[in-house]
């Protein structure tokens, strides 16, 4: 489908199968608009002439430019055919899991305010380490469930990871052996609040982990107010130096990897978070950050509201802008959620799939219950089975015994579940101009925002739409500067 949008004095029209871009002229784009109206088909030759009456231009120009429209229809660049995908092209062999996100521990140095993990315990008022012998269970249970795929992912993920840290050291070599073993490639992450990121971790990281996950607001008081420590103490200060360090330490021929992420939340009390990526660029020199709306139940004093989307949409205007005008310096900074490949980049079937929650990737807790990913960690209702089970199914080397699969432990009504809420079945993200680059949002945000998993969320449909728009507008800006 082809949507029309106008940003920063740009008129831009996008095509999402084919993902072709625009610049247009305003003549151009109102007559674009009238195709698109028409389902992409040229206006009939009275339509021309009242608009060509209308805009006061020659109807020979605008027969020039309907014919250059119409060269591009039938080169499929423009009104391109819809990508059928139905759930067999997607999943030829069902879906497999192949992504985990693994709780190291279910405990907290920090007291965040809006934190979806009860602070670290999940609601559960049982603070939990992960034993490395469960941990274990939890790598088997994925390179069992990961059939032929190659490419593994795990997070570890918390609470907060680094509180159990010979765990993190244990398992991470565990995943290097077994993934010898087996021929697989087990990409470790790391998602870290950075209290205790100190030099020692840091280094093993670098080493060792592919990417790493570092979180931290923004300005010292958004910072502060969102994310204190035990007893309410301020925590930015040291969590600024130890990502410095560590960002510095990332970024140099010394680490092994160079993969990070320094991520921030916003909510309501800092709708200016643009000026929180720049302080994390300037005062961090980070490079790759993230910003995310806080996700919460509505009515808290910090929750986005309907009316802050006007004013988050502006700022993401402004955040495009100053990352327009980094790319123009030897210190680019990268945003997450701008960051799209309109040529290449994966392919459409893969960012169809989203982020596979329950179907292709699961979470795992201390207790070695599985859930179909951390969000929805707690919520009986969504547990799928537990990791002690492959005790049934597999050999003391963790490898599947004949005839098993790792399906006969798993739930299938839960497996089900998400099975049929997969994008392709969405209703409502059909005729989404972002379906390819949004994978149909977060199954999570909507089942919190909403209670359930089939209402839209809709204040995170506009703000996914928005960040496309800006991720366009940066392309077009850019292909402006390289002409
Ligand atoms: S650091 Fe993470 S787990 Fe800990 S309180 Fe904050 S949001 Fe929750
Ligand atoms: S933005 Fe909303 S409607 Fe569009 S693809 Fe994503 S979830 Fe679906």
């Amino acid at each position: 489908m082809v949507h029309l949008f106008e940003m920063k004095g740009k008129k831009i029209a996008f095509d999402s199968e084919c993902s072709s871009i625009y610049v247009l002229d305003d003549l151009s784009y109102n007559l674009l608009e009238r195709y698109r109206r028409k389902g992409g088909e040229r206006p009939s030759e009275t339509e021309l002439l009242l608009f060509s009456r209308e805009t006061e231009t020659d109807p020979g120009e605008i027969t020039e430019i309907c014919d250059s429209f119409d060269g591009l229809i039938s080169a499929q660049s423009l009104f391109a055919p819809r990508i059928e995908a139905d759930y067999s092209t997607l999943y030829p062999d069902g879906p497999i899991i192949k992504a985990m996100c693994l709780h190291i521990c279910h405990d907290c140095n920090m007291r965040c305010l809006y934190c979806f993990a009860g602070t670290g315990d999940y609601g559960t008022h049982n603070r939990s380490m992960l034993s490395a012998e469960t941990g274990r269970k939890a790598v088997d249970f994925l390179v069992a469930a990961s059939g032929e795929r190659h490419h593994l992912d795990i997070d570890f993920f918390g609470g907060e990871p680094l509180m159990n840290w010979p765990v993190v050291t244990e398992l991470t070599d565990y995943c290097e052996r077994i993934g010898r073993r087996s021929g697989k490639d087990i990409r470790i992450t790391i998602t870290t609040n950075s209290l205790q990121l100190d030099r020692e971790k840091s280094e093993f990281i670098n080493k060792h982990m592919k990417n790493c996950v570092l979180s931290i607001d923004g300005r010292p008081d958004v910072h502060n107010r969102m994310r204190p420590g035990i007893g309410g103490t301020a925590t930015y200060e040291p969590i600024r130096n130890h990502i410095r360090d560590f960002v510095k330490l990332r970024e140099s021929e010394k680490s092994a990897y160079h993969e990070y992420y320094v991520r921030g939340t916003f909510t309501r009390h800092n709708l200016d978070f643009s000026e929180d990526v720049k302080h994390l660029a300037e005062t961090l020199d980070a490079r790759h950050i993230s910003m995310e709306p806080v996700v919460s139940e509505p009515g808290t004093s910090y929750a986005i509201r309907d009316e802050d989307v006007y004013t988050i949409e502006k700022e993401y205007e402004r955040l495009a802008e100053y990352l327009d005008m980094t790319r123009k310096t030897d210190k680019p900074v990268h945003f997450f959620h701008f960051k799209m490949d309109f040529e290449g980049g994966p392919c459409v079937y893969k960012r169809l799939k989203g982020c596979g929650v329950g179907s292709e990737y699961v979470a795992v807790t201390p207790e070695g219950d599985i859930y179909p990913c951390h969000q929805f960690v707690g919520e009986k209702e969504f547990l799928m089975g537990n990791v002690s089970g492959m005790e049934k199914i597999s050999d003391k080397n963790g490898v599947l015994l004949p005839g098993r699969r790792v399906e006969d432990i798993l739930d299938p009504t839960v497996r089900q579940m998400f099975f049929e809420r997969l994008m392709p079945n969405r209703e409502s993200c059909a005729t989404c101009f972002a379906r390819y680059h949004c994978g149909g949002g977060c199954a999570a945000n909507r089942y919190f925002a909403t209670g359930s998993l089939d209402e839209e969320y809709e204040i995170g449909c506009k703000l996914t739409k928005k960040r496309l728009e800006c991720s366009i507008w940066l392309a077009c800006v850019k292909q402006d500067a390289d002409m």
